[in-house]
């Protein structure tokens, strides 16, 4: 998913997303990288080149991505908000050991039918959070 630096500003502004410094360098940084980082770790990683980034503004920054479905914030456990820029639909697998997180292709599942629910219920979406093992924690 790399992008050169114009095709991210242009992606931004087709959103209508006002472009900051801070905005393209944390959207930059999530495309970037798979590990569906938290608000912490990409201001850490930001900070590694040049400390300039507050918690506040990348915080601010994500909400200003998320709004415009840029960026999906993603929730796999309680309490620890986490964010992807991989926004086509596609499931999630979830190492219980090392916590890490990785993609799963959307056509990798059968598609699920929802008739057997209680009717009322407007289903709108729905992706899978498998949970297991991961190849490098197994060895
Ligand atoms: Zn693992
Ligand atoms: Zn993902």
């Amino acid at each position: 998913m790399e992008q050169r630096a114009d095709q991210i500003v242009k992606t931004m502004k087709t959103k209508g997303l006002r472009v900051t410094p801070q905005r393209f360098a944390v959207y930059a940084n999530l495309l970037e990288r798979k590990d569906h980082p938290t608000a912490e770790q990409i201001l850490q990683d930001l900070n590694q080149e040049a400390p300039r980034s507050s918690q506040a503004t990348v915080y601010s920054s994500l909400q200003a991505l998320c709004q415009v479905n840029l960026v999906k914030a993603v929730l796999l456990e309680e309490g620890v908000c986490r964010y992807d820029a991989n926004i086509n639909r596609h499931h999630h697998f979830r190492c219980k050991c090392c916590g890490k997180i990785e993609d799963i292709p959307w056509e990798q599942l059968p598609e699920m039918t929802f008739e057997q629910l209680r009717p009322g219920l407007q289903v709108e979406g729905y992706e899978v959070t498998v949970h297991g093992i991961c190849d490098r924690c197994e060895e």
